[in-house]
C-alpha cells in the first residue's frame, strides 16, 4: 500500500518505528508535514499540493498531529478523507481529544467513569464549583494543555480560588477536578489498537510530584491491568471514536478512572517498557481496515 504518515518531524521516535514498520511490510511510505501542505477548499476535486507538487493518492494516512498544530493538522486530514485516504484516526475524532472538556462530556454520558469535573466560566461561583467537586485538594486543568504543562494541584481550598481566578482573570479555559490521591502519583496508559488493548504501562511521578507524565520525569513499568481497567480503556476509545489511543486511567478506591483519552499516542514509552512492536501493529491494523472512502464522520460532527 500506499501510505502517508502526516508528522512534522522524521526524526522523532514514533514517526521513526512507523516509517520502519510501513518498509518491512512492504508499503510505500512516505512523511508529509501537515504544515506544508496546502490546498484549494473549493475544488471540485480535492487535492493535496506540497512543496510545487501535487501529493499523490495514498491508500492510508497515519496523523501525528501535535497539540499545537491541532487545527491545521486535522483540516489537512479532513483534505485527506474527502480524497478518500483511509485515515487511522480521523480528524473528527481527534478533534475532540483535543478538547478535554469536549472529551469529558462524551465519556460521562457514555458512562465512562472519570473523576469529579467540573467547568465554569463566571469568577463569582468559584466557591460552589470547588464545592461541587467534594472540595480541596483538587487539580486544576487548562483545556488544552498536554504532557503535565497547564495540570496544578491546589492543596487547599483558599489555594484553589486563587489558582481558579487567576486563570480565569487570563480568560484561560479551565477544568476543575476530584484529586485522586489512593492514585499515588501513578496512572495506568492502555494502549488501544481496533478493540484491543495491545499493551500497557504503569507510569510513575518521581518524588515530591503527582503528575505521572514521562515529559514531567514520570518513569514507565510494564502492568497487568484489570478486566475493569481493559473494559473501561476499550469502552473510551470507541465513545472518542478512536481507532489507535492511548487511553490514561486512573486506580481508585471506586475503580478505574478515565483521566485523559490521546490520539497521537507516543510510542517510545510503551514500546521500550512493554517490549512490544505497537507500530507494526498500527500497520497490521491498516492492512486489515484501510478502505477507500471510508471516513465514518466525513468531517461532520
Ligand atoms: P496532560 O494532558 O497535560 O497530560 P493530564 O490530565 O493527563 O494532563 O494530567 C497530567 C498528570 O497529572 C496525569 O498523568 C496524572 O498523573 C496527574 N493527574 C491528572 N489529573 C489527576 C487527578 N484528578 N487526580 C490525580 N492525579 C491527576
Ligand atoms: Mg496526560
Amino acid at each position: 500500500m500506499n501510505i502517508a504518515i502526516l508528522s512534522r518531524n522524521r526524526n522523532l521516535y514514533s514517526t521513526q518505528r512507523l516509517i520502519q514498520s510501513c518498509i518491512d511490510r512492504g508499503h510505500e511510505v512516505r512523511v508529509v508535514d501537515p504544515l506544508r501542505c496546502y490546498m484549494n477548499i473549493t475544488s471540485e476535486k480535492p487535492e493535496l499540493h506540497y512543496g510545487g507538487e501535487i501529493l499523490p493518492q495514498f491508500d492510508a494516512v497515519i496523523p501525528r498531529i501535535g497539540a499545537s498544530i491541532t487545527f491545521y493538522g486535522t483540516a489537512v486530514l479532513r483534505q485527506f478523507e474527502m480524497m478518500g485516504v483511509f485515515p487511522v484516526n480521523e480528524s473528527v475524532a481527534i478533534s475532540r481529544a483535543r478538547d478535554k472538556l469536549r472529551s469529558h462530556q462524551l465519556l460521562s454520558r457514555d458512562g465512562v467513569g472519570m473523576p469529579q469535573t467540573g467547568f465554569a466560566n463566571y469568577p463569582g461561583d468559584v466557591q460552589d464549583l470547588i464545592k461541587m467537586v467534594g472540595g480541596a485538594p483538587l487539580v486544576i486543568k487548562l483545556l488544552e494543555g498536554t504532557q503535565g504543562i497547564g495540570v496544578v494541584l491546589a492543596e487547599t481550598r483558599k489555594a484553589a480560588e486563587s489558582v481558579i481566578e487567576a486563570f480565569m482573570g487570563l480568560k484561560a479555559n479551565i477544568l476543575v477536578q476530584e484529586f485522586i490521591k489512593e492514585a499515588g502519583g501513578a496512572d495506568i496508559r492502555c494502549l488501544v489498537i481496533g478493540n484491543r488493548v495491545v499493551a500497557a504501562m504503569q507510569r510513575q511521578a518521581p518524588e515530591g510530584e503527582f503528575r505521572s507524565n514521562l515529559h514531567r520525569g514520570g518513569s514507565a513499568n510494564l502492568v497487568k491491568i484489570t478486566p475493569a481497567e481493559r473494559a473501561t480503556a476499550l469502552k473510551a476509545a470507541k465513545v472518542m471514536g478512536l481507532n489507535v489511543a492511548g487511553v490514561d486511567i486512573l486506580r481508585s478506591g471506586r475503580g478505574p478512572l478515565v483521566m485523559e483519552v490521546n490520539s497521537s499516542p507516543g510510542l517510545e514509552g510503551i514500546e521500550k517498557s512493554t517490549e512490544k512492536d505497537i507500530a507494526a501493529m498500527i500497520v497490521s491494523f491498516i492492512e486489515k481496515n484501510a478502505k477507500p472512502h471510508s471516513t465514518r464522520t466525513k468531517g461532520r460532527g
